[in-house]
Order: C-alpha cells, then structure tokens, then sequence
C-alpha cells in the first residue's frame, strides 16, 4: 500500500475499528477518533482519542495541528454531524477525505417497507396503526423521545439504558447488541407479540436479521431513510475498497465511486 500518511478514522462502528486495525497492520500512522456516547466503546487497536473536536473549525485544527494527512470517515451512516463537519474541515485544510459507508437495506420480494425520512416521520407513520399495537423500535436510544408521546406499547432495543424522561408511556427496554441472528430475531418478534417494527436503514449483516423475520412474518416495518451525504465526497462500501482507495492518491478514485479493481 502506498503512504497514506498519518491517518485519522473518524469511528464509532465496527467498519472503523476493522478498517483501523488493517491499517495498523500494514503499517501505516492511525489514530482514531470516537465521540465518546458510550461508557464502555468497543475500542481499535493503535492511538484512540475519545470526544468532540468543537465543531468543523476545531477539526479543521485537529488536523493541522496533528499532521493529518487523509480522514476516513466511518461513522455510522446516520451521523450526519460529524459527516458534515469532515467535509468542511479536511476542505478547509488541505486534507484527503474518504467516507467509508456500509451499503444500505434494500427491500426484497414479501417486505413491507414504509419508508420515512426521519425518526418523527416513523413517529408519524405509527399515528396510522391501532393504539394496542406492539412496535418494536430499534433505533437506539438517541432520539427516541421522537416516540414519547405515541399511546402504543413499544419494546425498545437499545445497547445501554435510555433517559428514562426520554421514553413513550408504555416502554420496556431489551439490552442487547448485535450480531442477532434470524433464530433469535423471529422468536423475539413471536414472544412479544410485535405488530411493527420501526428501524433505520444502518445496513450491514450486524442487525440486518430482524428484517428478514419481519417478512417471514408478515410484519410491516418503518424504515427511516438515510441523511444524504454532502456532494461531490469520494466513497467506499466496505473496509476491502477503502484500503484499496487508501493505496492510491485519494484524488484519483472518481468522486462518489469506491475503487472497482485492484491497480
Ligand atoms: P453526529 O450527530 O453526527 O455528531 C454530533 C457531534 O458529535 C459532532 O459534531 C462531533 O462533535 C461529535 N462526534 C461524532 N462522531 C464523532 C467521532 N467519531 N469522533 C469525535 N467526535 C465525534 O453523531 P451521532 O449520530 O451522535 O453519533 C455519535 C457517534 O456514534 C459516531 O461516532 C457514530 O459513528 C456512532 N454511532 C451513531 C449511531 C447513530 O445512529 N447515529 C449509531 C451507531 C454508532 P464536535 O462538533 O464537537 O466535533
């Protein structure tokens, strides 16, 4: 692989963690970065640096002030701060950035999808099901109060505890992390008795068993779309196309396509 320079992985999911540890193990400079939600990260291996920069200026800094020469952006694909934020600050000072971005769900034959654009959307969409309905909710904690005010019995799957303030009326929280498996994922959908379920589209093979039980099952699923990323940024699918990307000048990988071919 050709010098990518210092690289700094902008994580928070297992593709920066995996993407971080192949880097280190060809050698090159990383330092990853979280924002530091959770008390017990999943930590990479090499330099981590945990919390916020202070906005697309302070990483902008960061970057100078550190000698960063290429930013990977393998945040979760619903973060769109800090997405935002990488565009203008490695714009800003000169830096290569790269967004590494699982593919998302597509809806196969017997799925019931309602798309929406954002969590009050999927709040939205569940004023249309009867108030006795079972929603499972499996969007995490973030931003679950878009649900506080719904009448329906919700079975939320989050990785830690929620504010409880946060939390609809009729709530009981499963602690669980993923790899779920389709066994598990359609006996859990059974034994609670789900009517709905409401995910967004994070993609991967990690959490993607739910969906498959919902349409063995019949179930509708509110499926809240993904932010748009900003214009014009250079991507890649998987953790193999990004190290392909990282192996040439980033600026010669077509805006918008991940590498197709070895060169
Ligand atoms: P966000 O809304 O896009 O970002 C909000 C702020 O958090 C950013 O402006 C930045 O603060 C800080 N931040 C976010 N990611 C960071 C990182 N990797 N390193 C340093 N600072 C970071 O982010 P979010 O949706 O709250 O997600 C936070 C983290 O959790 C991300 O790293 C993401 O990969 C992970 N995650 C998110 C989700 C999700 O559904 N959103 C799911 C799984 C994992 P400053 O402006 O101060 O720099």
């Amino acid at each position: 692989m050709a010098d990518p320079g210092t690289v700094l992985v902008l994580g928070g999911t297992a593709e920066g963690r995996e993407l971080a540890d192949a880097l280190l193990a060809r050698g090159a400079e990383v330092v990853s970065s979280l924002a530091g939600r959770v008390p017990d990260p999943r930590l990479p291996g090499g330099e981590v640096r945990i919390g916020g920069f202070g906005g697309a200026d302070g990483l902008a800094e960061y970057l100078t002030a550190h000698g960063i020469s290429t930013v990977v952006d393998a945040t979760h694909p619903f973060a769109a701060q800090i997405t935002r934020n990488a565009a203008e600050a490695c714009a800003a000072a000169g830096v290569d950035l790269l967004v590494l971005r699982r593919p998302a769900w597509t809806a196969v034959s017997g799925d019931r999808w309602q798309h929406v654009p954002d969590l009050l959307g999927a709040a939205s969409a569940l004023k249309a099901f009867d108030a006795e309905s079972t929603v499972f909710l499996t969007t995490g904690r973030q931003g679950v109060k878009a649900f506080r005010d719904l009448p329906h019995h919700f079975w939320l799957r989050a990785v830690h505890v929620p504010d409880a303030a946060d939390l609809p009326l009729r709530c009981d929280v499963v602690l669980d992390r993923g790899p779920f498996t389709l066994d598990g994922e359609r006996d859990l959908l059974r034994r609670k008795g789900i009517d709905v379920l409401v995910t967004k589209n994070s993609g991967g093979p990690m959490t993607a068993a739910k969906l498959t039980a919902a349409n063995q099952l019949g179930l509708p699923v509110v499926m809240v779309d993904r932010p748009p990323l900003p214009d014009g940024l250079t991507t890649a699918d998987s953790v193999s196309t990004a190290l392909l990307a990282l192996g040439r000048s980033q600026r010669d990988v077509p805006a918008g396509k991940g590498p197709e071919q070895p060169c």
